[in-house]
């Protein structure tokens, strides 16, 4: 890997590099802010190893710079404050990972190496469409037929029509006479 290291502490920044090339990777320094993010906007690296305080520019502002500039290299913050919001300032300008000083050049190496995995695996895929079949479900059954509420009182049903008045006169239906005619 091509490796920058931007680090103003520099018997620190100088085992780093010495550290990293045994392990086969290819390392520039810088020593303060300014040249640090000149180096990473201009070089080809495949990680940069940020110092978080730094003279003239902070590794906040370097990397927050090259996110703004669409810059995608990996940056491992490196930084002696252990405080959890400066871990996550630090991720939050842009930082792939942080480690904390004291740190480790094993597990260091084994960050540096997860990084170059993932920027080799590229950017996180976006999730699939939902399956077809989600949009061919049954029509929604039509709801029953309401029934006839009025503000959520019975409607009361209409009284029956009046009875026809009895017909009047009854002349036109004789009754047939209770007795013969003529006893
Ligand atoms: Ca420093």
């Amino acid at each position: 890997m091509r490796i920058l290291v931007v680090e103003d502490e520099e018997g620190l920044a100088e085992s780093l590099r010495r550290g990293l090339s045994a392990d086969g990777h290819w390392v520039d320094l810088a020593h303060d802010g300014h040249r640090g993010l000149e180096l990473a906007r201009t070089g080809p690296y495949d990680a940069v190893l940020l110092d978080l305080m730094l003279p003239g520019l902070s590794g906040y502002e370097i990397c927050a710079r090259l996110r703004a500039d669409g810059d995608p290299t990996p940056v491992l913050m490196l930084t002696a404050k252990d405080g959890e919001y400066d871990e996550a300032e630090g991720l939050d300008c842009g930082a792939d990972d942080y480690l904390t000083k004291p740190f480790s050049f094993v597990v260091l190496s084994a960050r540096l190496r997860a990084l170059a995995r993932r920027a080799a695996a590229g950017p996180p895929r976006p999730p699939p469409p939902p399956p077809p079949r989600a949009q061919l479900r049954d029509p929604p059954r039509p709801r029953s037929r309401p029934r006839p509420h009025h503000n959520d009182f019975p409607v009361p049903l209409p009284p029956p029509p009046p009875a026809p008045p009895p017909r009047g006169g009854g002349g036109r239906h004789r009754r047939p006479p209770l007795h013969p005619p003529g006893r």
